[in-house]
This record gives C-alpha cells, sequence and structure tokens, in this order.
C-alpha cells in the first residue's frame, strides 16, 4: 500500500489525515489497517514510533463510522488499554485527530493521578472510545461507573511494558469481563513467553503482524558512546549540549533521585532542563512536557518509565546519561529520536560500571557503537568507522577487560533485570528493514465471563 486511499477508508477520515499530512502508510499501518477493517484479530510486533498507533485507531474509527451507534450509558464501544498516562494521553490525541471530522464522537480518557470525578461523570453518558491505564479503569468498574460489555474492539497496546509494570492481573481481570464476541488487537514491542501466552488466552485465530523498528529505526541514528569517569558526566553533558548541534534533547537517567540530579547540575550551568518522572503531579507532567513540545524547553530529563509514553516529533538528540541495565530499553530510548522519518543523533555516557551494560545492549542491537574514549580527556582518535572507532591508541580497545563478562544470559549484578523481564526479550526478534511477517495461528478458547454486573 503506497497512499492511505487504497485502504477504502471514510473520506471523512482520509480528510483528517491530508490534515495530518500523512501521505504514505508505515508498514504496520499498510499491514494492519486491511487486516482489522475486516474484523480480524490482529498481533502486531511494533515500537512506538512505527505509526502503530494509527494503525489501530483508523481502522477502529472506520468501523464506528460505518456503524454509527450511540454508546450506551456508563459504557464505551471501543476499549485501549495502555500502560502509562502519557501514552494514553497521546493516544486519546490521536483518536481525536484522526477522528475530528467525525460528529459526534466522544473519545474519553481514564488515566491515574487525576479526580476520578470527571471521568465518571465523562463516562455516565457512555463513550465510543475509552483510552485507559489498567489501575483506574478497574477503580472505575469497581465503582460502578462502567460497564464492559458493550466493548466491540479491544486494544492492548505495549503489552510488555504491561507485563513489566506489573499490570499482566489487571489485565487479565478486565478481560474476563469482556464481551467474548469482540475483535482484538493486541500491540506489544517483544514478545516474551509471558505475553505470547497472554495473546493465545485473548486472540482469537489472529494475524501476526511484524514489523523491525529497530533496524530501520536504528539505521537512521547517529549513535555513539563516550567512554568517561562517572564524575566528569555532568561536565561532558553539558559540552555536549554546547558543542552538538541540538534541537531538542531528551536526557535519560536511570533514576528519579538521577534526573534531578541532572536538571540541578544543567541549571546551575546556566542551561534550562526540566525532568519528568513517576514523583512529579499529573499537572507538572503535563506542563514540561507541553514546553518541550512547543519547543519552548529544549532538554527534558526523563527516566524510562516516564519517557515511554513520550511522543514528541523533532527529538534531534537522545542522551543515555545513564545507560539502561535492561538492553531493550536502550532501544526504546533511542527511537525517541529519528521518528517519522528524521534523522537522530543518540549519544551514550558509559562509566568504568556501565561496560556489562554496553556489551548486552551491543549484543542485542548485533553492532558495535563507535566510542570515544574521554577518559584521559583525548580527542575522538577515529570518529568514523564503527569498529575502528573502538580503538585506544591504535590498539583494539577491548571493553570491559576489568569487568566480568556476563556468561551466556547469566548477569552480574550490574546486569540484574527486574523478575518480570524475560531472557527471551530482544532474543528471537524479526530481521531486516520493515519486515513484514504474517503468520496465521489458530486461536486457543478464550475464557471470557462477558456479564454485565448488575
Ligand atoms: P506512533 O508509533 O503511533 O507513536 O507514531 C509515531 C509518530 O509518527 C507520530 O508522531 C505520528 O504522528 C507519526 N506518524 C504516524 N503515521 C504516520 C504516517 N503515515 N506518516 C507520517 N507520520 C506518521
Amino acid at each position: 500500500m503506497t497512499s492511505f486511499n487504497e485502504f477504502g477508508l471514510a473520506e471523512l477520515i482520509n480528510r483528517a489525515l491530508a490534515d495530518e499530512k500523512y501521505v504514505t502508510p508505515t508498514p504496520i499501518q499498510a499491514q494492519t489497517i486491511p487486516i482489522a477493517a475486516q474484523g480480524r484479530d490482529v498481533i502486531g510486533i511494533a515500537q512506538t514510533g512505527t505509526g502503530k498507533t494509527a494503525a489501530f485507531a483508523l481502522p477502529i474509527l472506520n468501523h464506528l463510522f460505518n456503524k454509527r451507534q450511540r454508546p450506551s450509558q456508563k459504557s464505551c464501544r471501543v476499549l485501549v488499554l495502555s500502560p502509562t498516562r502519557e501514552l494514553s494521553g497521546q493516544i486519546a490525541d490521536s483518536f481525536k485527530a484522526y477522528g475530528r471530522h467525525i460528529r459526534p464522537l466522544e473519545i474519553a480518557l481514564a488515566i491515574g493521578g487525576v479526580p476520578i470525578n470527571r471521568q465518571i461523570r465523562a463516562l455516565s453518558r457512555g463513550a465510543e472510545v475509552l483510552v485507559a491505564t489498567p489501575g483506574r479503569l478497574l477503580d472505575l468498574v469497581n465503582s460502578r461507573a462502567l460497564w464492559l460489555d458493550q466493548v466491540e474492539v479491544l486494544v492492548l497496546d505495549e503489552a510488555d511494558r504491561m507485563l513489566d509494570m506489573g499490570f499482566i492481573h489487571d489485565i487479565k481481570k478486565i478481560v474476563a469481563m469482556l464481551p467474548k464476541s469482540r475483535q482484538t488487537l493486541f500491540f506489544s514491542a517483544t514478545m516474551p513467553q509471558e505475553i505470547t501466552r497472554l495473546a493465545d488466552a485473548m486472540l482469537r485465530d489472529p494475524v501476526r503482524v511484524a514489523v523491525t523498528p529497530q533496524a530501520s529505526t536504528a539505521d537512521r541514528i547517529d549513535q555513539r558512546v563516550i567512554l568517561t569517569e562517572k564524575a566528569s558526566k555532568p561536565s561532558l553533558l553539558v559540552e555536549v549540549l554546547k558543542t552538538e548541534k541540538t534541537d531538542r534533547v531528551l536526557v535519560f537517567t536511570r533514576t528519579k533521585h538521577g534526573a534531578d540530579k541532572v536538571v540541578r547540575g544543567l541549571q546551575k550551568a546556566g542551561h534550562a532542563a526540566e525532568a519528568i518522572h513517576g514523583n512529579k503531579s499529573q499537572n507538572q507532567r503535563e506542563r514540561v512536557l507541553a514546553a518541550f513540545r512547543d519547543g519552548k524547553l529544549r532538554t527534558l530529563i526523563a527516566t524510562d518509565i516516564a519517557a515511554r509514553g513520550i511522543d514528541v516529533d523533532g527529538v534531534s538528540h537522545v542522551v543515555n546519561y545513564d545507560l539502561p541495565n535492561i538492553p531493550e530499553s536502550y532501544i526504546h530510548r533511542i527511537g525517541r529520536t529519528a521518528r517519522a522519518g528524521a534523522e537522530g543523533v543518540a549519544i551514550s555516557f558509559c562509566d568504568n560500571e556501565e561496560r556489562a551494560y554496553l556489551r548486552d545492549i551491543e549484543r542485542l542491537i548485533r553492532i558495535t557503537i563507535p566510542a570515544t574514549d574521554r577518559r584521559t580527556g583525548k580527542p575522538p582518535a577515529h570518529p568514523a568507522p564503527h569498529h575502528a572507532a573502538n580503538r585506544k591508541n591504535g590498539r583494539p580497545y577491548h571493553r570491559g577487560k576489568h569487568q566480568p563478562r556476563p556468561q551466556n544470559g547469566s548477569h552480574g549484578h550490574h546486569n540484574a533485570r527486574p523478575q518480570s523481564q524475560h531472557a527471551e526479550q530482544g532474543k528471537g526478534e524479526p530481521n531486516g528493514l520493515g519486515n513484514v511477517t504474517f503468520l496465521h495461528r489458530s486461536g486457543e478458547p478464550r475464557r471470557n465471563a462477558g456479564h454485565r454486573p448488575r
């Protein structure tokens, strides 16, 4: 598919896509939209940044348009579950943007961290689409402000992140309340075993669509590593911000405390910066994100979870102030730049204690990231080719010589993953640029209750 017109979507939707200046469908859109528009269940293996929101939102809007029907009170026709407040907000905004010419169309948002009463009032009339985080959704169901027996389409977005964040039981509870005869669109960046089992239990004869954003995204990203002493990181960041031609910079730290410390350091050096993480109120987070999006704030410091839902085009640089201990997070992080076809730069600071993380990342992405050794304060010896850049004083540079090398996935203490993180993650991921694989799988019997509790 080279044009959105070929999908046969309603004219009002095509008009909204033209408003958005979308011309060509992304691979996940090209493969998902025709299948989802037929009412089939879909497993989409795709990350944020691939255009997956439109991949599910467009066929859903088309369905709502073709089957115009007032939603019942206290219920929704489409339920979208997403792991974070930010991502939920962005999904709701995308539905509003793509559905802007379809009227009336009620898009509701149910997320934690804000008072529940407004959400209860909004749902009292019913909504065509409800985008929700699992915890708040269950609160609404438990307080009898919402019934799930009218759901025609369920979207589960970022299923692997739901697992990481401990939402899997909530998801199972919610799915058990949905009607059996529904369409389910299931998206995950990776497919560890527990996610495969969840998908098998939830989906009926799904079509599997996989795109590999990391290859295509990573290709457009200029990735670099700077080896440094831990103590030099604050001044190194100031230097990077001064010397690089930056537009919007997203700086990642491992901890919330670390994020605040970086902000203080930058502010001291006269550089405006703000942090977004789980300790900030929803209002603060929204204000900071809006400033970043509008270009009023050019440097944003974030932790992995807080950044999960950040969808800002035009991030020119991602700086990994700390390397993530989960290698897949590196892919998620750098995917924040080079979005929607743009180019981007990802610079990672790596201190001695982080060498094992770097090794795991390089193993996962299957490239050696060009490295500059700044521990001696020397300028880059070999700036260009990948392998040459990993040499020091003309000799091959052995990373982590003094660090125990993790053996076949049995990681040292640096590498401790959260319990829920599966060893399978990252392995077995499809290869190739924007590859798309179809796989018809036979559905297993589902075990939904589907009763409306009265
Ligand atoms: P997503 O993966 O859904 O978070 O989308 C990533 C970014 O790509 C968002 O900023 C979208 O607005 C943008 N986008 C999605 N689909 C297209 C498209 N077909 N053409 C251009 N931009 C797109």
